[in-house]
Protein backbone atom coordinates (compact mmCIF):
# COMPACT_ATOMS: atom_id res chain seq x y z
CA UNK A 1 0.00 0.00 0.00
CA UNK A 2 2.85 2.06 0.33
CA UNK A 3 5.17 2.89 -2.02
CA UNK A 4 8.43 4.91 -1.32
CA UNK A 5 9.53 7.69 -4.15
CA UNK A 6 12.78 9.77 -4.06
CA UNK A 7 12.36 13.18 -6.09
CA UNK A 8 15.61 14.69 -7.25
CA UNK A 9 14.57 18.03 -7.52
CA UNK A 10 12.92 21.14 -5.73
CA UNK A 11 9.95 20.54 -8.14
CA UNK A 12 9.29 18.20 -10.27
CA UNK A 13 6.18 15.66 -11.81
CA UNK A 14 7.26 12.41 -11.99
CA UNK A 15 5.46 9.67 -13.82
CA UNK A 16 4.07 7.25 -11.52
CA UNK A 17 1.44 5.15 -13.98
CA UNK A 18 3.85 2.74 -14.87
CA UNK A 19 3.88 1.71 -11.21
CA UNK A 20 0.44 2.03 -10.36
CA UNK A 21 -0.42 -0.28 -13.12
CA UNK A 22 1.89 -2.57 -11.91
CA UNK A 23 0.31 -2.63 -8.81
CA UNK A 24 -2.92 -2.96 -10.56
CA UNK A 25 -2.24 -5.88 -12.38
CA UNK A 26 -0.50 -7.45 -9.51
CA UNK A 27 -3.47 -7.22 -7.11
CA UNK A 28 -5.67 -9.56 -10.07
CA UNK A 29 -8.47 -6.68 -10.33
CA UNK A 30 -10.32 -6.32 -12.84
CA UNK A 31 -12.86 -4.05 -12.07
CA UNK A 32 -13.40 -1.38 -9.77
CA UNK A 33 -11.37 2.02 -9.27
CA UNK A 34 -7.71 2.68 -7.61
CA UNK A 35 -6.95 5.90 -5.64
CA UNK A 36 -3.59 6.98 -5.51
CA UNK A 37 -3.01 9.03 -2.60
CA UNK A 38 0.26 11.84 -1.48
CA UNK A 39 0.15 11.96 1.95
CA UNK A 40 2.36 15.13 2.33
CA UNK A 41 1.80 18.72 2.72
CA UNK A 42 4.09 19.92 -0.06
CA UNK A 43 3.12 17.59 -2.59
CA UNK A 44 0.29 16.49 -4.57
CA UNK A 45 -0.47 14.30 -7.73
CA UNK A 46 -2.41 14.92 -11.03
CA UNK A 47 -3.36 13.55 -13.84
CA UNK A 48 -2.27 15.10 -17.19
CA UNK A 49 -0.20 15.16 -20.97
CA UNK A 50 2.44 12.12 -21.00
CA UNK A 51 3.39 12.30 -24.14
CA UNK A 52 5.09 15.71 -24.40
CA UNK A 53 7.38 16.42 -21.33
CA UNK A 54 7.62 20.37 -22.18
CA UNK A 55 3.68 19.76 -20.63
CA UNK A 56 4.99 19.44 -17.27
CA UNK A 57 8.04 21.83 -17.67
CA UNK A 58 5.17 24.17 -18.85
CA UNK A 59 2.79 23.56 -15.49
CA UNK A 60 5.51 23.76 -13.00
CA UNK A 61 6.35 27.33 -15.06
CA UNK A 62 2.76 28.47 -14.89
CA UNK A 63 2.42 27.68 -11.41
CA UNK A 64 5.85 29.19 -10.35
CA UNK A 65 4.52 32.56 -12.03
CA UNK A 66 0.82 31.97 -10.12
CA UNK A 67 3.04 31.11 -6.78
CA UNK A 68 6.09 32.18 -6.68
CA UNK A 69 8.49 30.43 -4.33
CA UNK A 70 9.34 34.07 -2.97
CA UNK A 71 6.18 36.01 -2.28
CA UNK A 72 4.30 37.72 0.31
CA UNK A 73 3.97 34.84 2.92
CA UNK A 74 3.79 34.57 6.24
CA UNK A 75 4.80 30.59 6.81
CA UNK A 76 7.22 30.49 9.24
CA UNK A 77 9.21 27.24 7.22
CA UNK A 78 9.44 29.67 4.08
CA UNK A 79 6.93 27.19 1.67
CA UNK A 80 4.18 28.67 1.42
CA UNK A 81 4.46 28.08 -2.44
CA UNK A 82 4.53 24.53 -2.29
CA UNK A 83 1.73 24.65 0.11
CA UNK A 84 -0.60 26.16 -2.36
CA UNK A 85 0.82 24.47 -5.26
CA UNK A 86 0.51 20.88 -3.25
CA UNK A 87 -3.58 21.44 -2.85
CA UNK A 88 -3.88 23.05 -6.34
CA UNK A 89 -3.06 19.93 -7.45
CA UNK A 90 -4.50 17.76 -4.63
CA UNK A 91 -3.96 14.79 -2.80
CA UNK A 92 -5.51 11.85 -4.18
CA UNK A 93 -6.61 11.05 -7.63
CA UNK A 94 -8.91 8.18 -8.76
CA UNK A 95 -8.79 6.02 -11.98
CA UNK A 96 -11.34 3.34 -12.99
CA UNK A 97 -10.08 -0.44 -13.48
CA UNK A 98 -11.56 -2.19 -16.35
CA UNK A 99 -10.32 -5.60 -17.37
CA UNK A 100 -7.19 -5.13 -15.15
CA UNK A 101 -6.11 -1.63 -17.18
CA UNK A 102 -6.81 1.54 -15.65
CA UNK A 103 -8.66 3.85 -17.80
CA UNK A 104 -6.75 6.62 -18.51
CA UNK A 105 -6.76 8.63 -22.03
CA UNK A 106 -4.47 7.49 -24.57
CA UNK A 107 -2.51 10.90 -23.37
CA UNK A 108 -3.02 10.92 -19.45
CA UNK A 109 -0.46 9.97 -17.16
CA UNK A 110 -0.57 10.05 -13.18
CA UNK A 111 2.07 12.42 -11.81
CA UNK A 112 3.71 12.68 -8.47
CA UNK A 113 4.14 16.28 -8.02
CA UNK A 114 6.73 17.43 -5.47
CA UNK A 115 7.35 21.62 -4.94
CA UNK A 116 9.34 21.31 -2.00
CA UNK A 117 12.46 18.36 -2.86
CA UNK A 118 14.47 16.60 -2.96
CA UNK A 119 13.19 14.60 -0.83
CA UNK A 120 11.95 10.94 0.30
CA UNK A 121 8.38 10.95 -0.42
CA UNK A 122 5.56 8.27 -0.61
CA UNK A 123 2.35 7.58 -1.97
CA UNK A 124 -0.74 5.35 -0.79
CA UNK A 125 -2.49 2.97 -3.36
CA UNK A 126 -5.85 1.55 -2.39
CA UNK A 127 -7.42 -0.88 -4.70
CA UNK A 128 -11.27 -1.38 -4.86
CA UNK A 129 -12.82 -4.30 -6.50
CA UNK A 130 -15.95 -3.81 -8.19
CA UNK A 131 -18.06 -7.12 -7.12
CA UNK A 132 -21.31 -5.59 -9.59
CA UNK A 133 -19.91 -4.92 -12.95
CA UNK A 134 -23.35 -4.25 -14.55
CA UNK A 135 -23.07 -0.67 -12.33
CA UNK A 136 -20.39 0.42 -14.66
CA UNK A 137 -22.20 2.68 -17.39
ZN1 LIG B 1 5.55 24.50 5.39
Amino acid sequence: MNHKIQTTKSQQFINITNKVAEIVKNSNVRDGIVVVYVPHTTAGVTINENADPDVVRDMISALNKAFPVHGDYLHFEGNSHAHVKASLMGSSCTVIIQEGKLMLGTWQGIYFCEFDGPRNREFYVKIISSSDKHISI
